[in-house]
């Protein structure tokens, strides 16, 4: 390395784009980060909607959307990097993580089959308590990564408790009906292949929602990618 050059990388030295830590020049993410990557799996034995491993798969049995795609898991410091633009105010991290489920997309060549993306909306009141949506912002870059318009098509009926404050019984229900079509975009959506965004998939139930809303107005398929996700298999592997 130039004396330049390492002086520049001493002022300015190059963080982990998700948590911060610094890392060597020629990394992407720090090595805890990485540890968090998944990448579709090479085995014959994989889901087809999600290309992972069964121990990794989060898709259930009865969903909606044909492919999902996410570049890490929900654990360590993504998970506190997500909860810190979720609920800290923290929107500068989202393009790092809109970067790598862009490339997750695109190793999958989910953004060939795509016609355009929207997201997961939130209820007016929760928009105006945070005074943005995480998973619009998410939506929008991913957008521009991958080629393909950004549509807010989907409206969020009401205020709902959060999943996992509810017990299982309760979360199918807890969802039933909360989304719906803007009146005026149910032509967009007829016959088009959508990418639903959301930044975080735990249960899957609030995607799978989306996707059914998108699919009763018409929508040919409808694929989901996420920032990060949580396997079913997560509280058994710590
Ligand atoms: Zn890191
Ligand atoms: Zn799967």
């Amino acid at each position: 390395m130039k004396l330049t050059q390492q002086i520049k990388a001493w002022i300015f030295p190059k963080l982990c784009p998700v948590c911060s830590q610094i890392i060597k020049a020629d990394k992407a993410l720090c090595d805890s980060c990485r540890e968090l990557v998944v990448y579709p799996s090479e085995k014959k034995k994989v889901c087809k909607i999600c290309s992972l491993s069964k121990e990794l798969c989060p898709c259930g049995k009865y969903i909606h959307y044909s492919r999902f795609a996410s570049p890490f898991l929900f654990e360590g410091e993504v998970r506190r990097s997500l909860h810190k633009i979720k609920f800290r105010n923290r929107t500068d991290k989202i393009d790092a993580f809109a970067r790598l489920t862009a490339d997750s997309i695109i190793q999958r060549g989910l953004d060939r089959e795509t016609d355009f993306v929207t997201f997961i909306p939130m209820s007016d009141s929760a928009f105006t308590k945070r005074g943005y949506n995480q998973a619009q912002l998410l939506a929008e870059k991913v957008s521009e990564y991958i080629n393909r318009p950004c549509l807010p098509v989907l409206l969020k009926l009401r205020e709902t408790p959060t999943q996992h404050s509810l017990p299982l019984h309760r979360r199918r229900g807890n969802l039933l009906g909360a989304f719906e079509v803007y009146p005026e975009d149910a032509d967009k959506i007829k016959g088009r292949r959508i990418l639903v965004i959301d930044d975080i998939v735990t249960g899957g139930m609030t995607m799978n929602e989306a996707a059914k809303t998108l699919l009763i107005f018409g929508a040919e398929d409808i694929y989901c990618a996420a920032a990060a996700f949580s396997p079913p298999s997560a509280k058994k592997r710590k």
